[in-house]
């Protein structure tokens, strides 16, 4: 079956996510793949909500993603309690808390090369191409 358009895009996110924080997050092996055992790490889990939530923002400070996450991904989570409290969040153990930055430096880079290619931001409608002038 051919790859949808939305597949290709999670596969960009994914793989970037793989080179830019796998690759310093002390869960993953040699080969990048993930080591975690018993659960999904939360950006694999989260990863469409994730992006949108990222890809909404443009800032040069950190706290708008956190706010975002907490706001769109932590409180989809089920590692959250009622109180929006999270063990693993407080323990520093949720690589997407951890490597935030990271993270959204993934998004940004695959988002950025999306709209060269003519493709809309995560949540964006996709751009319809008039006839050249
Ligand atoms: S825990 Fe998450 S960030 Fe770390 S290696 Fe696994 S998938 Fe990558
Ligand atoms: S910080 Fe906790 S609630 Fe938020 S995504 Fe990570 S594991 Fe889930």
């Amino acid at each position: 079956m051919p790859e949808t358009n939305r597949e290709r895009r999670q596969q960009a996110y994914r793989e970037a996510i793989r080179l830019k924080v796998c690759s310093v997050c002390l869960d993953s092996r040699d080969d990048l793949s993930c080591s975690l055992g018993g659960r999904v790490c939360a950006i694999e889990g989260h990863l469409s909500q994730l992006v949108e939530a990222l890809s909404g923002i443009d800032s040069s400070r950190i706290d708008p993603y956190e706010e975002a996450v907490r706001a769109l991904v932590c409180s989809d989570c089920e590692q959250q309690d009622e109180q929006g409290q999270c063990r693993l969040r407080n323990k520093g153990d949720c690589a997407l808390e951890s490597f935030l930055p990271f993270v959204v430096d993934a998004v940004e880079d695959v988002n950025q090369r999306l709209a060269l290619e003519g493709e809309p931001r995560a949540g964006e409608p996709a751009q319809v191409k008039g006839p050249s002038s």
